[in-house]
């Protein structure tokens, strides 16, 4: 898309959920803790399935479109995007938060501004598989695959789980692309975690005014009741993938053993797809286990390649960031697929010292993917819990793109776990069908 010919206008709401564009001020990004304009050739139209926030107690910073100032919104609330998978953003809503201000949940808030009619928002498209287009989603075949599957596996609490659950209730594109028969397939599995992160989406505790977005599995499932379901999709989806680690439970690490029998028993029964495994990373010795037993890929999450960021954010219990670098030199070693689930947070991700951090990290694990993921978290909440006052000085993400593309150019950029035929055929290949 070819660069606008100027800024867009900034965004306010009137706290009812009505939303209103300010033409007396341009629109501005943040970067960590700065208001930072933001060049016109980063913007995008807001992709379809995005979504618009009001942020209550909070004031948008915008560019006095005669003045060329800074100066506050004082028309309303501030706006910002939440913008859909397959995108990374590269500024967060600017704005300013009044002291009774209530912490945001658990969204990521994208720079957003107006022009033309449409909402534009600072960001690009990093990964073009369509498996989580809103697009593609179709609910009379989603109910019709609940049915169907409910019926087939009438004893299997996990299935169970997927529908009332993870499909019907929080809506997961994953679920609702199993219940679809297509591509990846979820498989949670741990109701326990060894971490203590600070946005944990599946569990945060009481003294928090936030809530979780999803809640944390309440079982452990059986190998038997994984492999019922698993088997089938391996066997009859197109470019199959299952997943274990999903934001519906805790670590699956933890749950090694029957993970370990899993994999065993599907690779038994059929040799198709990837299995993957979604994890913190903290069990580099349970990983090599599950290597061993047959796993394709994984994905380690984490918000920093900087030992003292990651450990304030996570807070584990008996593991430490060592322990996430070693499980991905684990997966390398046997030839598996190794991304990182990288939270991106404007200011902080594009600092020179993370990039530094993160070049090592890469050739030190030999790293074959990067998922570029939104953080979802309230930008103040977040810097003021890891005690951050200053970012230090940043490339901009669009500029950070750009200079690990040069120098890894084996590495991937995207949003989602490859397929097999992906990992082992052309990367690049066709998405429309992948
Ligand atoms: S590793 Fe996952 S489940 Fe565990 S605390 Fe962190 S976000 Fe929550």
């Amino acid at each position: 898309m070819s660069s606008l010919k100027q800024s867009p206008y900034i965004l306010y709401s009137d706290g009812n959920g009505h939303i209103f564009e300010d033409t007396t001020l341009y629109a501005v990004g943040r970067s960590g803790w700065d208001a930072i304009a933001i060049p016109k050739n980063e913007w995008i139209e807001l992709p379809e399935g995005g979504s618009l926030y009001e942020l209550p107690g909070r004031r948008g910073i915008g560019i006095d479109v005669k003045t060329g100032g800074m100066r506050l919104c004082e028309k309303g609330w501030a706006v910002a995007a939440f913008i859909p998978p397959a995108h990374t953003g590269f500024y967060i809503a600017a704005y300013e938060t009044m002291d009774d201000a209530p912490t945001l949940p658990l969204f990521c808030y994208t720079a957003a501004g107006w022009l033309n009619n449409k909402f534009y928002v600072p960001a690009t498209r990093i990964e073009q598989d369509i498996r989580q287009d809103c697009e593609g989603y179709d609910w009379v075949t989603i109910n019709e695959g609940v049915d169907k599957f409910l019926q087939a596996y009438p004893h299997n609490r996990l299935v169970k789980h997927l529908a009332e659950n993870c499909c019907l209730t929080y809506h997961c594109p994953a679920a609702r692309n199993y219940f679809m028969g297509r591509w990846e397939c979820p498989i949670p599995s741990s109701p326990a975690c060894n971490a203590n992160c600070i946005g944990c989406i599946s569990f945060q505790p009481q003294e928090e005014t936030i809530t979780s977005t999803q809640d944390r599995l309440t079982f452990k499932p059986t190998a038997e009741e994984i492999v019922e379901f698993t088997v089938p999709h391996l066997e009859s989806a197109p470019y199959p993938i299952v997943s274990f680690g999903q934001g519906c439970e805790g670590e699956p690490l933890l749950m090694w053993e029957t993970i370990r029998d899993s994999i065993i028993e599907m690779r038994k029964h059929t040799p198709k797809g990837s299995i993957n495994i979604n994890t913190n990373g903290s069990r580099p010795e349970s990983v090599r286990i599950l290597c061993e037993a047959g796993l394709d890929s994984i994905r380690v999450s984490t918000n920093s390649a900087r030992k003292h960021i990651y450990e304030a954010y996570y807070r584990p219990n008996n593991y430490q960031f060592e322990d996430i670098v070693e499980s991905l030199k684990v997966v390398n070693s046997f030839g598996g697929w190794t991304s990182i689930n990288y939270f991106v947070f404007p200011g902080m991700t594009d600092s020179v010292e993370e990039y530094e951090a993160l070049r090592k990290l890469i050739s030190e694990t030999n790293l074959k993917m990067i998922q570029w993921r939104n953080f979802n978290i309230d930008p103040d909440w977040y810097l003021g819990k890891l005690g951050i006052a200053e970012t230090g000085a940043c490339l901009g993400m669009k500029q950070l793109l750009e200079l690990l593309r040069d120098e890894f150019p084996q590495l991937k950029f995207g949003y989602f776990n490859p397929s097999i035929e992906r990992i082992k055929g052309n990367f690049e290949a066709d998405f429309a069908h992948h």
